[in-house]
């Protein structure tokens, strides 16, 4: 029938406009590479923020005692604590909390924020505290795992740039953030220093780096995604302070802000990101990130809905809320290897209140999520490639030398088809013959635990 046609002729134009060839995908990588550079040059160069961690020692294993981390990330928090036993021992125990913020703390106050987060932790330390006693004189010492764009004045304090993913409270924006936590830890009788603020993306690397020392680059695909690295100290010409020792620095890239001409944009992500919070900023996230692919599919089935009554006469009113849609049911639907795509049916079903949809249709919704799935993931690849030149690791040095990338967050964790494509492509780029050189490799909470390394070689007691 016409309308069948029009759905056909509707999927055919959005997966062209999302295509990303390989010739396209290296020009990003490219692209990459030189806004790489000019963030590094200066303050304000580029897109990229290329952010100075303060980070000039990645741990080596000798840290030792307990440590506690927070990871503020995106919907919810943890709250951990390590007890890390030297080189012998390595991560001897660890045990954490987790709450989620409730959605009005992401856009009240800063003192609520952090009150609310001080509370928690606050729960945390009195809960263990029958089974752990911090020895007399020694104030407990934290890792701050942060994950926003923060300008870092030291490795225990920095001033918040802006908010992301959803977040937006302004009165946190040019604050240090450890300040307004230390404030908030007293106003609750927490007694707790704050040794290291660390970006999740350089928590990672520094848990990955802890358990193989190969890993140089660090990716997280979760709620947002961001991207951080080692970089030559030399290299850094926006750095006026003394060279580290190490002649290393560890770079928050902030690479969610990343934009290109080479990017393929569509009129849905065009759209999604002028009803966003933070219009015009975090493109690259918006395409590759767990808080938005599930949005962009709730779009073109909004169009499919109105243009050729996709789901009925009626649009269901459901798929008119946006973010109804969430990334992990996206994930559900296309992983469905049911012959009659049940699981498809049963989200589409409880999300949209929808009592009926053919066998034939549930397959385009595959295909889209296919679709906006394999552009984000292969967009992902291209951003890895692009670091991967940076460093001068995009070839096979017949030296045996290894690029171990450490992976986190919860898109990359669950959505396999995701992660299978972003690590082919990444491998496809290089031509099947390096495959053997770069090693992904999944870091389970290695922020929080990237963390309290940090505060542990950042101790006031070392
Ligand atoms: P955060 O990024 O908020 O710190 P996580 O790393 O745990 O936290 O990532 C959570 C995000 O991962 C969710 O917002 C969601 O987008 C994505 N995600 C979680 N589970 C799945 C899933 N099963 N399939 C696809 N994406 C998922
Ligand atoms: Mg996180």
């Amino acid at each position: 029938s016409g309308r069948w046609a029009r759905t056909r002729a509707l999927v055919k134009e959005f997966d062209e406009k999302c295509g990303t060839p390989d010739a396209k995908l290296k020009q990003i990588a490219d692209a990459m590479t030189v806004e790489m550079h000019a963030g590094l040059a200066s303050e304000g160069g580029s897109k990229l923020k290329m952010l100075i961690s303060f980070v000039d020692n990645l741990p080596t294993g000798d840290e030792e005692g307990v440590f506690y981390a927070l990871d503020l990330g995106g919907s919810n928090f943890r709250v951990l604590r390590v007890e890390l036993g030297g080189r012998e021992r390595g991560v001897v125990h660890q045990e954490f909390a987790e709450a989620s913020i409730p959605p009005a703390l992401m856009s009240a106050s800063s003192d609520a924020l952090f009150d609310y987060i001080a509370e928690k932790l606050a729960e945390f330390v009195a809960d263990e505290e029958r089974l752990y006693e911090q020895p007399a004189g020694k104030e407990r010492e934290l890792g701050f795992t942060f994950s926003f764009p923060v300008m870092q004045n030291s490795i225990n304090s920095g001033t918040l740039i802006r908010w992301t993913k959803g977040f937006s409270i302004d009165d946190t924006v040019g604050q240090d953030v450890v300040a307004e936590l230390t404030k908030a830890l007293k106003r609750k009788g927490v007694d707790m220093r704050v040794a290291a603020l660390v970006n999740d993306t350089i928590g990672t690397l520094a848990g990955g780096r802890h358990s193989d020392p190969d890993v140089t680059i660090a990716v997280i695909l979760g709620t947002g995604s961001n991207a951080a690295y080692v970089e030559r100290a030399q290299a850094i010409p926006k750095w006026h302070g003394p060279l580290p020792k190490s002649g290393e620095m560890a770079i928050n890239m902030e690479w969610g802000n990343f934009r290109s001409s080479h990017l393929p944009l569509t009129e849905y992500d065009y759209a999604m990101d002028t009803d966003s919070l933070n219009p015009g900023e975090q493109m690259f996230e918006k395409l590759i990130s767990g808080m938005y692919l599930g949005e962009i599919l709730r779009r073109v089935l909004l169009r499919l809905a109105e243009e050729v009554s996709f789901f009925g006469d009626e649009v269901p009113a459901k798929l008119k809320i946006p973010y109804i849609l969430r990334t992990p049911e996206m994930s559900a639907m296309h992983q469905d290897t049911s012959s009659d795509l049940r699981v498809v049916y049963e989200k589409l079903k409880s999300i949209l209140e929808i009592s009926h949809i053919s066998v034939k249709k549930r397959r385009v919704v595959i295909e889209l999520c296919n679709i906006i799935a394999t552009r984000g993931a292969r967009l992902a690849a291209a951003g890895i490639l692009g670091v991967l030149k940076k460093t001068g690791r995009d070839s096979v040095k017949g030296n045996g030398e290894k690029t171990m990338i450490a992976m986190d967050g919860g898109l990359y964790e669950h959505y396999t088809e995701y992660r299978k494509c972003l690590e082919n492509t990444v491998f496809e780029l290089f031509g099947d013959t390096t495959k053997s050189s770069v090693v992904f490799e999944h870091f389970n909470d290695g922020s929080g635990i990237g963390a309290a390394l940090l505060a542990a070689s950042h101790s006031l007691y070392l």
